[in-house]
């Protein structure tokens, strides 16, 4: 299975598709936590980009679909969870063009959907447990910013497949993801 986590930050992403990968047998790919890894050990490119995460501006893109087409062909033979790409129109094209280039194409488009005061809400209660660069008031309300102005326009190009699956994400983990997997059953089930 080929799938995409979609939408703002703190809408428990990264959550489920760990447990997808997880339950599904799939590699993670989280473009976030790879990042971050990089910078927690020094890489040249990790130094490149730490500035740029922690001012919460956009990684750019040559730098990031060059990462993400490493990543798909080493470890997304198989099928893959995606999380945090792409986060603007040419990375959701650039994305097509290389799954179409091995054959491949998108199973499910999950759309996490959240309103702003909660998104905010979780993001800072995250930050006192994580200690992200990032999550300061300044930084939430930019990567926030550049959510809505840049990434939430690619979900009506993921609308236009047929297979975007729209959650509420304002509710427990366990709903949100009891529908996940009653979605992803509809989508093995026609398949
Ligand atoms: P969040 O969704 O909470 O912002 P992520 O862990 O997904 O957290 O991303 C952290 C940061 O990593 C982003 O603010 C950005 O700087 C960088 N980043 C992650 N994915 C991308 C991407 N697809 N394109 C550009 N920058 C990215």
């Amino acid at each position: 299975m080929n799938l995409l986590v979609l939408g703002p930050q703190g809408a428990g992403k990264g959550t489920q598709a760990k447990r997808i990968a997880a339950d599904y047998d799939l590699p993670h790919i989280s473009t976030g936590d790879r990042f971050r890894a990089e910078i927690a050990s020094g890489t040249e490119f990790g130094q490149r980009v730490q500035g740029i995460l922690a001012a919460g501006e956009l990684v750019p893109d040559e730098l990031t679909i060059g990462k993400l087409r490493e990543w798909i062909h080493a470890e997304g033979q198989d099928g893959f969870v995606l999380d945090g790409f792409p986060r603007n129109l040419a990375q959701a094209e650039a994305l097509d063009t290389m799954l179409r280039e091995l054959g491949k194409e998108l199973d499910a488009i999950l759309f996490f959907d959240l309103p702003d005061d909660v998104a905010t809400q979780r993001m800072l209660k995250r930050a006192q447990e994580e200690n992200r660069a990032d999550d300061t008031p300044d930084v939430i309300a930019r990567r926030l910013e550049i959510y809505h102005a840049e990434t939430e326009p690619i979900v009506e190009h993921y609308r236009a497949t047929g297979k975007l699956v729209p959650l509420h994400a304002d509710r427990s983990i366990e709903e949100v993801y009891t529908e996940i997997q009653q979605a992803l059953q509809r989508f093995e089930d026609a398949a």
